[in-house]
């Protein structure tokens, strides 16, 4: 009976091994690097930074908000 105990306890530190492991192991959240977002100086909007207008100094969601500059 004693053995039959062991086993049973075998089998379940196994078990809790191999969930433990499946955990370790399951790929974490996609890690998305967020992309660069720049503000509209102008408006105010958010968008992303590969699209801005800068003036060189300031960056703007459109070539008109650029012409029109910071609100102020
Ligand atoms: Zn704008």
């Amino acid at each position: 009976m004693a053995k039959f105990l062991l086993f049973i306890a075998v089998l379940a530190v196994i078990y809790v091994l191999v969930r433990a492991s499946n955990r370790r192991t399951k790929p974490p959240p996609e890690a998305r690097m967020p992309e660069a977002m720049a503000q509209c100086a102008h408006c105010g909007v958010h968008f992303p930074g590969a699209e801005s207008v800068s003036d060189g100094e300031r960056d703007y969601c459109c070539e008109d908000h650029r012409r029109l500059g910071a609100r102020s």
